[in-house]
């Protein structure tokens, strides 16, 4: 399980090395490597050290257990604080209703539209009956690109360009799609204010129920994740993180402050642009990239 990260951890398991007991330099060492790679990948820096303190604190009071290496310990510590950080082991989307209700909220241009896109069809590949509603009456195009996105897989998406009513267009949406196994929700990404937009949010959050509600996030855009994550956790309980655009040199270390922010796991990473380019999230890999 630790393959991996042991080889982004590369340069400080040299340090490690030789170690017979827990050397309290190298540990300290081995932190400010940590450090390093993390503020590099755009990790808020109260979360690095939170994330130092307790790897230290492990590292120098808990005893190896029998037949570890101190090595070995410190790396597994690491691991398990990481994981902290990310959201426990792949926690998938749990089907377990009919119709089940999704809500997708983010700003505009942080990839919500094409993530529906390919949630939509993952959820297909699944054997899951799934549809589509646009309540973007902000960008009317979202709706066409919607359809666009999915012609391909005969998943239906119902949307009214012209209506200004975004609950209107999804109570009648839900009316439509009730037979369905899974109805996934679009919302606009902008207004004029940000305050309306949550305002909006709040208001279909009501509306819909949602039995999941899932906060994209750019995963290039860095420190910001925090702000974006909190406003919109402040209008709607958020359940799940999906962090796009994963497939550049971007390592996504600002999603992390959205986990942190609302508690919700990231569930999947979006990885181009294409409707396969979507990963069910692997804390491990993840954490490895934020390392290496
Ligand atoms: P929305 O405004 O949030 O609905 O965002 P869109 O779905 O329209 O996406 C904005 C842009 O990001 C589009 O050009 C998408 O093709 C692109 N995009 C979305 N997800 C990814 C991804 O995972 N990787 C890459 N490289 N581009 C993405």
């Amino acid at each position: 399980m630790l393959g991996k990260l042991g080889k982004s951890l590369a340069k400080t398991m040299k340090k490690l090395a030789g170690m017979t007991i827990v050397d309290e330099e190298v540990v300290k060492e081995v932190i400010k490597d940590i450090q390093r790679a993390l503020i590099q990948a755009d990790v808020n820096i109260k979360l690095v050290f939170k994330l130092s303190k307790s790897i230290e604190e492990r590292a120098l009071n808990e005893e190896p257990p029998k037949g570890v290496t101190p090595k070995e310990h410190i790396i597994r510590i690491v691991y398990e604080e990481m994981v902290k950080l990310v959201g426990e082991t792949p926690k998938p989307l749990k089907i377990d209703k009919k119709p089940y209700k999704i809500l997708f909220i983010g700003l505009q241009g942080s990839g919500k539209t094409t993530t529906i896109g390919k949630l939509s069809r993952h959820l297909q590949k699944k054997g899951l009956n799934t549809a589509i509603v646009c309540t973007d009456t902000w960008r009317p195009a979202a709706f066409d690109q919607l359809k666009q996105l999915t012609q391909e897989i005969n998943i239906p998406v119902y949307g009214e360009p012209e209506n200004k009513n975004p609950l209107e267009i999804a109570n009648k949406g839900l009316e439509k799609f009730k037979d369905y196994d899974v109805i996934i929700f679009d919302t606009a990404g902008r207004h004029k204010e940000e305050k309306h937009l949550l305002e909006e949010m709040e208001q279909l959050s009501t509306a819909i129920k949602p039995d999941e509600t899932i906060l994209v996030i750019d995963g290039t855009i860095g420190q910001q994740a925090k702000e974006q994550a909190r406003a919109f956790s402040q209008s709607t309980p958020v359940g799940s993180i999906i962090v796009t655009k994963l497939d550049g040199s971007a390592k996504g270390g600002g999603a992390l402050s959205a986990v942190a922010e609302t508690g919700a796991p990231i569930k999947f990473i979006g990885t181009g642009e294409k409707l396969e380019d979507f990963e069910v999230f692997d804390p491990e890999r993840f954490i490895s990239r934020l390392l290496g």
